[in-house]
């Protein structure tokens, strides 16, 4: 008989979990939140074990086909002059070989690609309950059917409700790094942002990046330090995002002026989830819902795609023991994450410097990145390198 998993969460670690269940013989139910597909986003370096898991899934060269690659690194003072430029070739270098520059939502858009047809996608839909018992996991849905399956995949994010139904409320598991983040697509480059490049401003405590993606593509980039990131969250970023960075100068003025028409706006805290153990009986978190590394970290994306892949590696090895292949899975996969969270909190002060003084510590190694000694220290500090 086939088994059945029930994905909560069409992310990038949702979608690569049914593709790969399904290319080991599972029957994979999506179940997505959002009413479509989401798109754009905020470009993420993809390396590491997620380069090496989707080339093993067959989905590396859809996904290098929608690589970027930024001309340059420019990063300015708040009257727009250039403090200081990484090249293109540079930047590049330190990412090594093996790793990919691409929206967040493109990555989603190919493995979305990849199991179109094949897959049971429920859009609009969410998990409302959830039983379990010894031969399998019984889930409620928002339209009230009830899905009985051998696994319930909780793929559903920062804020997850499958790790809330059955793992318990979010505060016990959420450890805030005093950081929000904001990202949204431009209708327009700013007129003081130069094309093809990744251009930034960090002043006391904040960040503004314009990326310029290609093809009348740019997304505006806010992180920023707070003692409060659950008042910020509250708030909204319609609120808080011109509070903060209204007098910031260079291009801020034009940004702000385009958020109240940007089409979807990702603001939320910067926090990583500490689960001790990803699993309770067939119930399994993935993905951003069990470890988020964060941003900081900069490994999000591809421990998702890493992760689903060893997990249907482990339920291949373990044919009818789900709770063996989970442990197996676990004790394979938790001290890269594990890494990764500790250099998430190790450079969170990075981001945002609090004063001029670390601002210019921070930047001294970028200034110099050309040089192949400074790259390498700074490819070892940020494990750029495997
Ligand atoms: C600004 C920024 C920069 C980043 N940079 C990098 C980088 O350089 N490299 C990298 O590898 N990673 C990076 N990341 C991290 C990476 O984007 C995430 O780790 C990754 O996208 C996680 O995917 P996910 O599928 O676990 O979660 P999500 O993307 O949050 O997806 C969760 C999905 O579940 C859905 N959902 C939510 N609740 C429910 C529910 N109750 N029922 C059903 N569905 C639900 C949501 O709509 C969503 O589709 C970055 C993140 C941010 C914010």
């Amino acid at each position: 008989m086939t088994n059945k998993a029930i994905i909560a969460g069409g992310g990038i670690a949702g979608l690569a979990t049914a593709l790969r269940l399904h290319q080991i013989g599972w029957e994979p139910v999506v179940i997505e939140r959002a009413p479509a597909r989401r798109s754009g986003g905020y470009a993420v370096t993809f390396s590491g074990i997620g380069y090496d898991a989707a080339e093993r899934m067959g989905v590396l060269a859809a996904l290098a086909e929608r690589h970027i690659t930024p001309d340059k690194l420019i990063y300015v003072r708040p009257d727009g002059r250039t403090r200081f430029t990484v090249p293109g070739p540079t930047v590049r270098a330190m990412l090594g070989q093996r790793a990919l520059n691409i929206l967040r939502g493109d990555i989603e858009d190919v493995l979305y690609t990849a199991i179109r047809g094949t897959v049971d996608i429920r859009f609009g839909t969410t998990v409302t309950a959830v039983s379990q018992d010894a031969g399998g996991v019984d889930v409620t849905l928002s339209d009230g059917t009830v899905e009985r399956a051998d696994l319930l995949v909780g793929a559903d994010g920062l804020h997850s409700a499958t790790r809330r139904l059955v793992f318990g409320p979010e505060e016990e598991f959420r450890l805030d790094l005093d950081h929000m983040t904001g990202v949204f697509m431009l209708d327009r480059l700013p007129s003081c942002v130069e094309a093809g490049s990744t251009s930034t401003l960090t002043d006391t405590g904040r960040t503004l990046a314009i990326i310029h993606l290609g093809e009348g593509r740019s997304a505006a980039f806010f992180g920023y330090r707070t003692g409060d990131p659950m008042a910020h969250l509250a708030e909204g970023p319609a609120t808080v995002l011109p509070r903060v960075y209204g007098d910031m100068g260079w291009a801020a003025p034009e940004v702000l002026a385009q958020l109240p028409r940007a089409e979807s706006v990702y603001f939320d805290t910067i926090s990583q989830m500490v689960v001790g153990g990803w699993s309770r009986g067939r119930v399994v978190l993935l993905g951003d819902a069990a470890w988020c590394v964060t941003l900081f970290a900069g490994f999000g994306s591809s421990l998702a795609v890493a992760g689903a892949d060893l997990l249907g590696t482990a339920l291949e090895r373990h044919p009818g023991d789900v709770l063996t292949a989970l442990r197996e899975w676990e004790t394979g996969l938790r001290p890269e994450a594990e890494k990764k969270q500790k250099l998430g909190r190790r450079v969170k002060g990075l981001y945002a410097p609090a004063d001029p003084f670390r601002l210019w510590l921070r930047d001294l190694p970028l200034r110099f990145a050309s040089y192949r000694p400074v790259s390498a220290v700074l490819q070892r500090r940020l494990q750029l390198t495997a």
